[in-house]
């Protein structure tokens, strides 16, 4: 179980850990990992997993009672997919950290547009979510669309591992709707392209995914993913969807449930 505070601040001072990692507490019994970090999740599961045991998120949630969790699993052309969690830890402050698999090293744009429709792909996803009829911005303006997330950054291996916190975006405004990652960097609306203001001009949805409700944090006690019957052990080894997730992994050892 990974918990990501929205606020990381001293309040939770239990003494450093690790960098970014305020506490850890663990159930033997329950055999839970409980984390509290300003980390992303995969960043927490791979610190777990250095110690040489393996780790599966269970869910993540804020120190106060969460308002609402979402999840958005990207898939899109070629190889790229990703997970993407929305948190909801407070009224103002929406958590989004997700990691995105496949995508050419750099910036790219990330966006939640207005319909949930992927029958054609991202292209029927709609326009970046503007409710209050704005022009296209960067995630820190006041002049923006809600949906305007910025850029996340792949490195060298085509990851990209974000965390982000936003106060213009709501869980319970964008569950229904869409995630899409493009193919290329958005300019916050100050590129001067006469898409500038209208897209960012990040060039065409490279992946996109349903954004749909989830668990917050001690939520959701499966083990079996009911979809498919892969257990939480087996699923860590697959991929997040598309079609290598129903392939047999003889690597995996049995789940002991
Ligand atoms: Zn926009």
């Amino acid at each position: 179980v990974y918990r990501s505070g929205g606020d990381s601040g001293p309040q939770h001072g239990h003494g450093k850990t690790s960098q970014g990692v305020q506490s850890v507490s663990i159930d033997l019994s329950k055999e839970e990992v409980l984390v509290e970090a300003a980390l992303t999740s995969t960043e927490v599961q791979s610190l777990i997993e250095r110690t040489g045991r393996r780790a599966v998120l269970k869910g993540i949630g804020g120190s106060k009672q969460d308002l609402g969790a979402a999840v958005a699993m990207l898939s899109g052309a070629g190889s790229i997919q990703g997970v993407v969690r929305f948190l909801q830890v407070s009224e103002e402050d929406c958590l989004i950290d997700g990691t995105i698999d496949g995508l050419e090293p750099g910036p790219h744009g990330l966006h939640v547009h207005t319909l949930g429709d992927l029958t054609q792909d991202c292209l029927s996803c709609g326009e970046h979510y503007n409710p209050f009829g704005k022009q296209h911005g960067g995630p820190g303006d006041s002049e923006r669309h809600v949906g305007d997330l910025g850029n996340i950054v792949a490195g060298p291996d085509g990851r990209a591992s974000f965390r982000l916190e936003d106060r213009q975006l709501k869980v319970w405004d964008v569950i229904g709707r869409s995630l899409v990652v493009d193919s290329g960097e958005d300019d916050l609306g100050r590129g001067g392209h006469s898409l500038s203001k209208l897209t960012g001009n990040s060039g065409d949805g490279l992946a996109c995914g349903i954004i749909a409700r989830s668990a917050g944090l001690f939520q959701n006690p499966k083990k079996i993913c009911a979809c498919d019957g892969v257990t939480l052990w087996e699923e860590r080894d697959r991929p997040v969807a598309g079609k290598g997730r129903s392939k047999i992994n003889p690597e995996t050892p049995p789940a002991h449930l």
